[in-house]
């Protein structure tokens, strides 16, 4: 198990982040309590409003969401 670092902002190290798995198919995007999510190919999540909540990974066809 690996302790979690104290020494970076909040809310810059547990944001959830889009790999290169994504499809752009949109269904994240809606789920997203705090629009943090972006259109693009892939799609983005802004980690500076990502609130950690899981939501888009959860609906993710493709499992291209994870935490990071
Ligand atoms: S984890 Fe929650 S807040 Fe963060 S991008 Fe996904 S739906 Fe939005
Ligand atoms: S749900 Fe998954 S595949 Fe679809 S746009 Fe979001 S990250 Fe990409």
């Amino acid at each position: 198990m690996t302790l979690p670092s104290y020494d970076q902002p909040m809310g810059e190290n547990m944001a959830y982040k889009i790999s290169d798995k994504c499809i752009a198919c949109g269904t994240c995007k809606p789920e997203c309590p705090v629009e943090a999510i972006s259109e693009g190919t892939p799609y983005k999540i802004d980690s500076e409003k990502c609130v950690d909540c899981g939501a888009c990974a959860s609906v993710c066809p493709v499992e291209a969401i994870a935490q990071a």
